[in-house]
């Protein structure tokens, strides 16, 4: 087996490297490496968790000369703010005996402070595109000198609708560039950037999108509704010592607040939250104190936790179940990294079952479901959304079918669903080139070996 010695990098480096007490290079890492010090375009597929961060950093490091020169030669774009906090601190630590320097960018923080940073001079900036954009149109931040351009997590970055950012980025950059691209998932919209604009590209695939770590267990519920799930929340994380570390997915920034303020009333300052509403501050608070363990519980949307790497998080719990199945792995991504083992619940309605099933499909796994526990209250209070459709007897102006009534109109939003499924389903099989063998268990231990 490779270790980081049989890579041909500096000493400094291997110092580094030895002190964040790694050995080995991850399969990303690994067979990254050549093909970026090569100069070739590149693009790496690979589940969360697999050390991403390291596979870019390590040969570009290896390559970048000590210079006094104040203009950046490597650009790193991610998808959120927390990315750039994170990758930034990755590569101090990596650079910890050698003389680069590196710099953040990122809105919703004074533009002013990064100019003049900018102006002392950097040699690696990583950012998100739009604060990146704005800095090189106030004509501070110079891009004559970018060697290589780095996009990770872009298949967070095109669903956040970044897609057109990038491409007038693309337009500013130098000609003679190196295009370096990561992603957990391969998406339509990733191909499509891939074949535009990167020149042959060596891609390199570790596994197939939607293959779950081996080192996560997965377990699942069916709940009824909202505020019952609330209730089955509640009597799991009671037990402090087992769920010492929990991040609770919750699909929108409302439904986020509403379970902020539900598990705040039981367990008060335990508890935190993000999303994209709330300020930076306040975010980079939130992920702090759930970092150093201030607070055991951390509740947030999908976009603000992609790709954030927290460390032995005990339990990723799926309070909603993602209507994309790709969202669910980024979702329980979020544990057993590094090798750790992680545990990941799911709720899921009635409704949900649908999303449930296509979950299990691109996983080609079928998740353990849990007895629900007899001491959980059933809540019969509805969300807004959950309540059924009222029918205005009154309302002259309404024009009702009361033959059909209700019943029809459940059925028709009953055969809508299934429609959906069948054309995602043929989506889905499209674009990973899996047969459909869900509850075929032999399928998965056939490809293990
Ligand atoms: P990804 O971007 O693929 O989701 P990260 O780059 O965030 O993954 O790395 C995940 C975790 O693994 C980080 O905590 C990182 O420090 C750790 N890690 C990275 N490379 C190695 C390695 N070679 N050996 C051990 N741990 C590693
Ligand atoms: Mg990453």
């Amino acid at each position: 087996m490779l270790t980081f010695e049989d890579l041909n990098i500096s000493k400094q480096q291997l110092n580094a490297l030895n002190d964040l007490g790694f050995i080995k290079p991850t399969p990303i890492q690994e067979q990254s490496f050549s093909v970026i010090l090569s100069g070739k375009d590149m693009v790496g597929i690979a589940q969360t968790g697999t050390g991403k961060t390291l596979a870019y950093m390590l040969p570009i490091i290896r390559d970048l000369k000590y210079t006094e020169q104040l203009t950046p030669r490597i650009l790193v774009f991610v998808p959120t703010r927390e990315l750039v906090l994170q990758v930034v601190a990755a590569i101090k630590k990596l650079t910890a005996y050698i003389n680069i320097r590196v710099m953040g960018v990122y809105g919703g923080t004074n533009i002013n402070t990064q100019k003049k940073a900018i102006l002392n001079g950097t040699d690696i900036i990583v950012g998100t595109p739009g604060r990146f954009y704005d800095l090189v149109l106030s004509q501070v931040l110079k891009t004559k000198d970018i060697k290589k351009l780095v996009i990770d997590e872009v298949d967070v970055m095109l669903d956040l609708g970044f897609r057109f950012q990038l491409l007038n980025i693309f337009e500013i950059l130098p000609n003679r560039r190196q295009n370096i691209m990561f992603s957990a998932t391969m998406t339509d919209d990733v191909d499509a950037l891939i074949n535009d604009y990167f020149k042959s590209p060596t891609k390199i695939s570790i596994a197939v999108s939607g293959t779950p770590l081996d080192n996560i267990s997965q377990t699942c519920y069916d709940v009824t509704n909202f505020y019952t799930k609330i209730n089955l929340l509640r009597y799991l994380i009671i037990d402090k010592e087992l769920f010492n570390k929990v991040l609770v997915f919750i699909a929108t920034k409302k439904s986020a607040d509403l379970l902020f303020a539900e598990l705040e009333e039981d367990f008060g300052n335990e508890v935190c939250v993000i999303h994209s509403n709330k300020t930076q501050n306040y975010r980079i608070r939130s992920i702090k104190q759930f970092e150093d363990g201030k607070n055991r519980i951390l509740v947030a949307t999908d976009i603000m936790a992609r790709g954030l790497d927290l460390e032995e998080i005990s339990h990723v719990i799926n309070f909603d179940t993602p209507n994309f199945p790709e969202n669910y792995m980024h979702r329980i991504g979020r544990t057993g990294r590094a090798k750790h083992e992680g545990k990941t619940i799911l709720f899921s309605t009635e409704q949900e079952q649908s999303a449930k099933e296509r979950i299990e499909e691109l996983m080609n796994y079928e998740i353990l479901k849990l007895k629900f526990p007899s001491d959980v209250e059933l809540s019969k209070k509805l969300t807004r959304e959950e309540q059924p459709i009222e029918v205005e007897i009154n309302n002259p102006h309404k024009k009702i079918d009361f033959e059909k009534g209700t019943a029809f109109h459940q059925k028709s939003i009953k055969n809508s669903k299934t429609n959906q499924g069948g054309s995602y389903r043929r989506e889905l099989a499209k674009k990973y080139k899996k047969p459909k063998t869900r509850g075929d268990k032999n399928y998965n231990k056939r490809n293990k070996h």
